[in-house]
């Protein structure tokens, strides 16, 4: 995306970061090379966006952290330590982070880090709500972190939207620990009904004032537009709604972000990266913005 690769986090405010890692995975794998592609596709995105004018590397300090380094792959819960480890140092240094994914495990740990003073809001979109309680009897998969991160205090249910849902399941569990737990779920049908300037209402007024996190999971678009994916799923959203989606939280009290399970190894055409880059460049124009906001 143009910035400078930086190794010490004193001298930037948003960090974007790679997290290579798809061993919480039960199916396809691969986003474990999402960052690589998503830098590189990343290379055909300028600075001023077209539609706010924002140039986000004017308002902020941007530039490349680098992946986070894994001491054990095979191990899902010490690599999630690895995650947590390298946001708190980000975090100590007063830096906000931009992820790429990764599956969608790797926000579990990063939420640790992001959210260490108290739960967060979240506006989520996934075509999965990844609230289950377990896949295969393991607690840490790409199917559970949003449960995880409500019963460790770092995600407020009420105050979480969760945005594209669909697509066929084993068991309701996880559609009904999202609902019952308090989150607004907006499956599919209720986004086409609804329109996208009014998931946005809806969005905004169910994070309110406080801290937002953003999770992007490229599986909320359609697969004729990300194809490149662990679990596609038809009937999607459009790239143009979500990128009006993420543009529709300007002003929000974002404290981070990312964009997770861009999976290489199905991306044949690597559309799928670059629609990943396009997604982090949106979310980035918007994080910059509250970011220079909190710095005065
Ligand atoms: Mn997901
Ligand atoms: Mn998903």
């Amino acid at each position: 995306m143009g910035t400078p690769l930086v190794g010490d986090p004193a001298e930037v405010d948003i960090a974007l970061v790679g997290v290579p890692y798809d061993g919480a995975t039960e199916n396809r794998p691969g986003p474990r090379h999402g960052p690589r592609e998503i830098r590189n596709m990343s290379s055909f995105i300028r600075a001023v966006h077209h539609a706010t004018r924002i140039n986000p590397h004017a308002l902020c300090r941007v530039a490349d952290l680098g992946d986070v380094a894994f001491s054990n792959p095979f191990d899902i819960e010490a690599s999630h330590a690895d995650i947590t480890a390298f946001y708190r140092t980000l975090q100590a240094a007063g830096v906000t982070p931009l992820s790429a994914g990764g599956d969608h495990s790797i926000s579990l740990p990063i939420l640790r880090a992001v959210a260490a003073d108290g739960p967060v809001g979240m506006v989520h979109i996934d075509a999965h709500t990844d609230t289950c309680d377990e896949e295969f009897g393991e607690k840490f998969t790409h199917g559970t972190p949003f449960r995880r991160a409500v019963e460790e205090g770092l995600l407020d249910p009420k105050r979480t939207v969760q945005i594209g849902i669909r697509g066929t399941q084993n068991s309701e569990e996880s559609w009904d620990y999202s609902l019952e737990s308090g989150m607004r779920v907006i499956f599919i049908e209720e986004f086409t009904r609804l329109g996208v300037d009014a998931v946005i209402a809806e969005a905004r007024r169910v994070v309110g004032e406080g801290p937002v996190y953003v999770s992007f999971d490229i599986d909320s678009l359609d697969p004729a537009f990300a194809p490149g994916t662990g679990t596609p799923e038809v009937g999607g959203m459009t790239p143009i709604e979500a990128q009006a989606l993420l543009r529709g939280l300007r002003g929000l009290a974002l404290i981070g972000g990312d964009v997770v399970e861009v999976s290489p190894p199905f991306d044949p055409s690597g559309n799928t990266a670059l629609v990943g880059a396009t997604m982090m460049y949106e979310i980035l124009c918007v994080l910059a913005e509250a970011v220079a906001r909190r710095k005065g």
